[in-house]
């Protein structure tokens, strides 16, 4: 007799997920930031309806696949789950990756996420592996996941999620809940905190981000102030938004940043023939961001001469975040960068 071997056919992929604009430019920085740090790996993005085509169109040029999601449009199962549970909505949509069983292993990773350093070896792990989240260490953090999809998987996620809820009233509760075993089964899937780390440790343990913070290789911005909050004032050319409240480490928000008006903004305005730059910008310049209405400031803009002085003071608890008296040096790049 013959025995053929099926061998199980490996596609791996990173995924996100963006159910609006705001979160469709994360997920652009993302991609952007898995691709400079030079991932063997395809890209695919879950976006919902209300993603408008231009940022739809930018996300088509970063990810391998952009897939329209809409949970009520997805099967009986998921639309009655819904149903039941309206308040879980992009929960439901996250739960939703589990549906793309066309792919082996995935890693999942929240638009306000973004790669420092390669992180490909992720897919030697196995489901269900995470960081532990700063909060509550014996849960883990969903911003960052590694996963199999399955459909089998997806109906007990929306069974669990339907019956019990989530106790945070988001994807990490239900995630907490179903794989409740994650802090004591299997110390392989703890993933090590540098491929999920928050700027709330930062604040709550400096000296260990002092120490270790150099090897982070995903930062969240996990918080309600995202980097894409945060807006920019052509008169006094600076940063505004409550920097006291800021979610991140200065230097990341400038990487984000300078991510973002490099790379994603150019995409987002290719395509538009000889329209002036602005036009582009204004599509995607952030709502309520004065910004918009000049075509020659459009981001947010921090120095990225973090010099070692700025980090100390910072450290130190001298709160001028973004080096103010630098800014000229700024204007000069961000200059060049728009030219
Ligand atoms: N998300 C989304 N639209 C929303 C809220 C969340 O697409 O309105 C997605 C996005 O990928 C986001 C993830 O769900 O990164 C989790 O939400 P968030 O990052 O805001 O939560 P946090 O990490 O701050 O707890
Ligand atoms: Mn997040």
């Amino acid at each position: 007799m013959l025995l053929i071997s099926s061998v199980p056919i490996q596609t791996r992929r990173f995924v996100t997920l963006a159910t609006n604009d705001s979160y469709a430019r994360g997920a652009m920085v993302l991609g952007k930031s898995l691709r400079n740090h030079k991932t063997t790996r395809k890209l695919v993005v879950m976006i919902g309806p209300h993603v408008s085509d231009p940022l739809q169109r930018g996300a088509s040029k970063i990810f391998d696949e952009v897939l329209l999601v809409d949970v009520l449009d997805s099967g009986d199962r998921a639309h009655l789950a819904l149903m039941k549970r309206p308040d879980l909505g992009v929960t439901f949509t996250k739960l939703h990756c589990w549906t793309l069983t066309h792919y082996s292993k995935c890693v999942f990773m929240d638009a306000d996420t973004m790669v420092v350093q390669n992180v490909d070896e992720l897919f030697d792990r196995e489901e269900l592996s995470a960081a532990p989240d700063p909060g509550w260490p014996d849960c883990f953090n969903s911003g960052v996941f590694v996963f199999r999809p399955s459909n089998e998987t997806y109906g007990k996620l929306l069974k669990y999620c339907t019956e019990h809820g989530s106790f945070d009233g988001g994807d990490q509760g239900v995630l907490n809940g179903y794989f409740s075993n994650w802090a004591t089964a299997d110390i392989s899937k703890h993933l090590p905190f540098i491929y999920n780390l928050s700027s709330i440790a930062i604040y709550t343990y400096l000296p260990a981000f002092k120490q270790y913070g150099g090897n982070a290789k995903v930062v969240h911005f996990l918080g309600q102030t995202k980097p894409w909050s945060y807006t920019f004032d052509p008169e006094t050319k600076r940063i505004s938004g409550d920097m006291q409240e800021a979610s991140t480490h200065p230097t990341f928000l400038l990487d984000w940043w300078m991510l973002y008006s490099s790379s994603v903004v150019p995409m987002m305005t290719e395509g538009y023939g000889e329209q002036p730059f602005h036009s582009g910008c204004v599509e995607v310049s952030l709502e309520g961001s004065s910004a918009s209405q000049d075509p020659h400031h459009t981001e947010p803009y921090v120095s990225p001469q973090a010099s070692e002085e700025r980090k100390q003071k910072w450290e130190q608890g001298q709160a001028d975040y973004m080096g103010m008296d630098s800014f000229d040096n700024i204007q000069k790049k961000l200059d060049a960068f728009l030219k």
